[in-house]
């Protein structure tokens, strides 16, 4: 009879305690959130990514009623960083912002402590960015049938610099390299903001970049532009021609970004996030800084959790065989 009496009232209280913590989490999540929040950027400050990030922190941060702060989490290509917020806590104080080395990380490590499709909760894809192919002010080939016979007669004397295997950068200068069947000599930098700095000072010679901050230095020849990764000109700059209409066909890398949390964020907070995204990327000011800079706001059904995932799935699926079949050096 007491064990009985014992069992049921150990019931009773377990439901109350059950009861007790998912209403103190549903309230949690109604009330989120009560303090600032964490942006996760996985390449140094000053970069393209980083410029992105903190173009929509601020509104976002203004939607939400809590600041969001940027965090600058660099090295390995962006892993490092992902690896962080994969192991983050699940509660919406963490966010994260991530270029397509989302996509393309998995095919060039051996092994990750995180899955692309299963460590992440995805809020919405946000930006599309163009890149261009940079060479210091001084390097002698004045285009880019010049800079091929350059680069065939001095090989692995030349230095290109990149943000670290996963980066854009990096795989942006690899595909172009094994285009060539020439090995340079590859310099990871923490970001490419630092390799662009190192550019324009000509401690390094080449330098595949988005163009974020580019332009400006492309306009007024502190950098020599050998080509776009893109099919079709640039509108900012249309006197540099493509890559593919200099002979690498279908030359393209477009660099797509995203917006993810941890896995295990509730879908009110989540829902939360999206929201302040979307109207941080229809707001007329982040859209005019994001035109000037190259930059191409995603249509609004990108812009969710379906339209991540779908589009981060084709990508990996896209670039696996393309990265293997390079046989991309270090
Ligand atoms: N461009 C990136 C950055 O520093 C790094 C990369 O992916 O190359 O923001």
């Amino acid at each position: 009879m007491n064990i009985k009496k014992s069992l049921i009232s150990g019931i009773v209280a377990s439901v109350v305690t059950c009861s007790l913590l998912f209403s103190n989490s549903a309230l949690a999540q109604k009330d989120w959130p009560t303090k600032s929040i964490t942006l996760v950027v996985p390449f140094a400050a000053g970069g393209p990514t980083d410029s992105v990030a903190r173009l929509i922190a601020v509104p976002m941060g203004q939607t939400l009623g809590q600041t969001i702060v940027v965090e600058n989490v660099n090295g390995a290509g962006g892993t490092i960083a992902s690896t962080k917020v994969a192991r983050a806590a699940p509660d919406g104080y963490t966010i994260y912002l991530h270029h397509m080395g989302m996509a393309t990380a998995n095919a060039l490590y051996d092994k990750l402590p995180y899955d692309p499709l299963t460590s992440f909760e995805y809020i919405g894809q946000v930006a599309d960015v163009p890149m261009v192919l940079l060479g210091k002010k001084d390097l002698p080939p004045k285009n880019f049938k010049e800079l091929e016979a350059y680069i065939k007669a001095n090989g692995s004397k030349i230095t290109m610099a990149n943000a670290g295997p996963g980066a854009v950068s990096q795989l942006c200068g690899l595909l172009f390299q094994s285009r060539l069947g020439v090995k340079l000599t590859n310099i990871p930098y923490k970001g490419t903001g630092p390799a662009l700095t190192d550019l324009l000072g000509g401690q390094v010679d080449l330098l595949c970049d988005q163009t974020t901050q580019t332009i400006p230095y492309i306009k007024d020849g502190s950098v020599k532009a050998y080509g776009t990764t893109t099919l079709k000109r640039l509108p900012a700059i249309p006197n540099v021609p493509t890559l593919d209409e200099q002979g690498f066909k279908g030359f393209e890398v477009k660099v797509w970004h995203g917006m993810y949390a941890p896995k295990g964020v509730p879908k009110p907070v989540l829902d939360k996030l999206n929201a302040a995204l979307v109207k941080a990327l229809n707001s007329p000011d982040v859209k005019k800084r994001l035109e000037d800079a190259n930059i191409d706001i995603v249509p609004s059904k990108k812009i969710t959790a379906a339209g991540l995932k779908d589009h981060l799935e084709a990508e990996i699926n896209k670039w696996g065989p393309v990265i293997r079949k390079s046989n991309i050096p270090d």
